[in-house]
């Protein structure tokens, strides 16, 4: 399974839908159990619906504190495990 810097690195592309069947599985295996990287993806998607909707060129939202944080907790408790 994907790490959450993994994810992070590919959001836009999963809701693009310009990921591969096993790197799409993967993420959705990895969002499933991790909040953090829930939220982000949940950012990343309404970042993109209101760009759309204003008809700009999208950007990347940049992961709040509160995010970092969350992934950053996930990572060492991770690493704690393995
Ligand atoms: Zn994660």
């Amino acid at each position: 399974m994907f790490r959450c810097s993994e994810v992070a690195e590919r959001t836009s592309r999963l809701i693009d839908d310009e990921l591969g069947f096993w790197p799409r599985v993967n993420m959705k295996l990895h969002i499933a159990v991790c909040r953090g990287c829930q939220a982000f993806v949940e950012q990343m998607r309404t970042t993109r619906a209101l760009t759309a909707m204003a008809g700009g060129a999208a950007e990347e939202p940049v992961p709040s504190d509160e995010i970092r944080d969350a992934l950053e907790r996930y990572r060492m408790r991770s690493a704690r495990i393995s």
